[in-house]
């Protein structure tokens, strides 16, 4: 198909500085968890997007020295000369496809604690970062950088500068965001110096300025300098001299770098979910960049149409689109575009698995691209699977894992048949994409469903609930198996041991709900799951006029969904409907009048008025199906598969049933995964340690 003139637009080459970009789709330095000691797995996942035709390719942060040590988190460093060889395989993957590679030298201040350098943070003046989250949390406080810290910062830039343009980069970034270290010089609450760098919005510029220059000089101006800049708390202060403190740093900076990377401040708002943010949310904080500078601008705001994308070049917003999450769901995005054939992108959800990963300190997962992080380890590719399949699958159930399943295999060429017992495709969507402001989670389902209708060799069979008689009838090579998970009606000890269910009238669960019946009010939802759906569920009833108590064993609302950075959301959602929110106990009783809960450390008892009961709390996999045809001698090979072999995220769900997909048929030496291995690294020289 031919590319649709309406976004030609976005495949229009821009000069940045020194270089020039192929096109506009420009993925910004985002957290991949890819740290030096994985080379090739980070090549392969950063030069699958150049494959799939993103113009310009970043890295994730890149500490400049070890008092920037982000440990227990992930990061990528460029310390000293035995990382360049590390980073060069990832720039040659990036430029082999004719892509820009970036990378983003950072420097994290008083937000990276050196846990493992156990170098003083470093900070202007000795503020904290703030931190209400435990992992964010640090027993130790920044020390108030000197005249001599200040030029140590820059050599530190300069010489990571020379490195990188060494290792292959086209893109130098300067860091000024996210509470990091020049971004700390910005904001006067964290800037409270009385010299040349302290006071004025002038001064509080003058060391990003001073970066920029350093940057731009150790690589004799041949590379092209970006600064990526958080502007949300800078927009939101008044200065004398301008709209804004933000419209006053940006016109002090106008000419400095050669591009702009102009984004929030917090995880939480510039990687927000969309349970609680639309696409372009970013834009009211970032509109005004370009009326200020003639460089060029790029931004993001989980861009996934391209008719926003279209518009927001028109429209003067930005001149490039910055993906990150897009990015990951689809490496493939801008090729789809340039191909017509926009139905086939792989539309991220907005559910930030990919940040938890980070978070979790291990390699980007996602939900829509399982193949993510898996380029190198296992040879995984988002588009493409060797075609080697031969014979018929039974894939039974189609919820997430199902639908993945009988992709994967219908593009390995087998014929595949897949049953779902339900009217509609989709599983645990159907229910839980009705939820508050989960509507784009559907996209999981919508994307396979129509890619499984196009291919000739896969048949989908709705209502078709099978038993292990019918599966054995229809006679396939292989079955799997994706029959999903049921909540239970378990409760939990305050030690957090599994407790029988209770006796009592108007106890349901996420599945008795999703079957349609309404509780009656009030409501206590008691929630130790802990991730999005106890939530979500709360608001639901909320939001039918019920009144609601969530309950919960953590310390705070939906405690895992701060991996995701939902969580501070959900607190204020669950303020906004009007439900009360309890913390640290367990249900220890309930008699269809009311509710017995117990601390959880304290073992203090409370009584609340309540109706009816909804438990998220355990989930249970397993398949009587599977276990019956297990049981059997079957001609076929049997997979368990998703929820059914590990109740999980939905994450996890497409994740292993790619799995289960790429591996039937196969044997295992062809499915073993590589390891991978850092190149040697050089003891630091001790001149490097030497003023810490
Ligand atoms: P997963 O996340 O692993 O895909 P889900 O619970 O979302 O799990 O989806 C499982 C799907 O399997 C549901 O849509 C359910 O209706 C379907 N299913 C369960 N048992 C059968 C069966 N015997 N025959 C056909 N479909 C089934
Ligand atoms: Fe998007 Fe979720 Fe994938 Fe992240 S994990 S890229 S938010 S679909």
């Amino acid at each position: 198909m031919p590319r649709n003139p309406r976004y030609d637009i976005l495949f229009e080459p821009v000069k940045i500085g020194p270089k020039t970009a192929k096109n506009r789709f420009f993925q910004v330095p985002h957290a991949s968890g890819m740290t030096n000691a994985a080379p090739h797995v980070r090549a392969a996942f950063r030069g699958m997007k150049a494959e799939g035709g993103w113009g310009t390719i970043c890295t994730g942060a890149c500490s400049v020295d070890p008092s920037s040590d982000d440990s227990p988190f992930p990061f990528a460093t460029m310390w000293d000369e035995s990382d360049i060889r590390s980073h060069a395989v990832m720039t040659e993957a990036v430029h082999e496809h004719g892509a820009l590679a970036g990378i983003e030298l950072w420097h994290g201040g008083a937000v990276a604690m050196n846990r493992t350098s156990r170098i003083a943070p470093l900070s202007p003046s000795g503020v904290p970062w703030m931190a209400t989250h435990v992992p964010f949390m640090s027993a130790q406080r920044p020390k108030i950088m000197d005249a001599a810290d200040i030029r140590d910062l820059i050599r530190w830039h300069s010489d990571a500068a020379v490195r990188a343009e060494r290792a292959g980069f086209d893109i130098l970034y300067v860091y000024a965001g996210m509470g990091y270290l020049p971004y700390q010089f910005l904001l006067s609450d964290y800037n409270q110096r009385t010299d040349a760098y302290g006071g004025t919005v002038r001064n509080r510029v003058r060391l990003v300025d001073e970066l920029i220059d350093a940057v731009r000089e150790a690589t004799h101006g041949r590379c092209a300098v970006a600064l990526r800049i958080s502007l949300q708390e800078l927009r939101a202060r008044p200065s004398d001299l301008a709209e804004s403190e933000a419209h006053e740093v940006i016109s002090l900076l106008k000419d400095a770098p050669d591009l702009f990377d102009v984004k929030m401040d917090y995880s939480a708002s510039d990687c927000s979910p969309s349970r609680f943010t639309a696409e372009g949310s970013h834009e009211p904080v970032v509109d005004f960049v370009k009326t200020l500078t003639d460089k060029p601008v790029v931004g993001v705001g989980r861009f996934t149409a391209p008719d926003t994308m279209a518009s927001m070049v028109r429209r003067g917003v930005l001149d490039l689109i910055g993906g990150a999450r897009p990015s990951i769901a689809d490496p493939f995005l801008p090729n789809k575009i340039n191909e017509g054939r926009e139905e086939d992108i792989r539309e991220c959800i907005g559910c930030n698995i990919c940040i938890s990963s980070w978070h979790d300190g291990v390699w980007v997962r996602c939900t829509q691209n399982p193949t993510a992080g898996e380029e190198w380890r296992r040879g995984w590719h988002p588009e493409q699977v060797k075609r080697d399949g031969n014979g018929q699958v039974l894939v039974v159930g189609g919820g997430p894992a199902g639908l993945e399943a009988a992709l994967t295999l219908g593009r390995r060429g087998y014929d595949v048949a897949l049953a779902e017992a339900r009217d509609d495709f989709g599983g645990r969507l159907l229910y839980e994409t009705a939820l508050p402001g989960l509507a784009q989670w559907r996209r999981v389902a919508d994307y396979r469903l129509g890619q499984l209708r196009k291919m000739p060799n896969v048949s989908l069979y709705p209502a078709s609930p099978l038993t292990a008689q019918d599966v054995a009838e229809f006679g396939a090579q292989h079955v799997v198996i994706a029959t999903g998970a049921r909540w239970g009606h378990q409760l939990c000890a305050a030690n957090e041991l599994p407790m029988p269910a209770l006796d009592a009238p108007r106890i349901y669960t996420p599945d008795d709900l999703a079957k349609g019946v309404l509780p009656e009010g009030p409501v206590a939802v008691f929630d130790f799951d802990n991730y999005y759906l106890g939530s979500a569920i709360a608001e639901d009833l909320a939001a039918k006029s019920l009144p609601v108590t969530y309950i919960t064993t953590a310390g705070a609302a939906a405690a895992w969904s701060f991996m995701t950075n939902e969580q501070p959301h959900i607190h204020a959602a669950l303020a906004r409907r009007g439900i009360a929110c309890r913390t640290l106990e367990v249900v220890t009783g309930f008699d269809g009048e009311t509710l017995r809960l117990s601390q959880i450390f304290s073992n203090e008892r409370r009584e609340i008025a309540a109706r009816s009961l909804v438990i998220v709390g355990r989930r249970d996999g397993g398949s009587a199906l599977y276990d019956e045809l297990a049981a059997q001698n079957s001609p076929f090979s049997l997979h368990l598969t998703g929820d059914a072999l590990a109740p999980g995220a939905i994450a996890h769900a497409t994740y292993q049933a790619h799995k289960t997909a790429q591996s039937i048929g196969r044997a295992a030496a062809e499915i073993a995964p590589r390891r991978d291995a850092p190149f040697s690294v050089r003891a630091l020289a001790p001149q490097h340690l030497a003023a810490k």
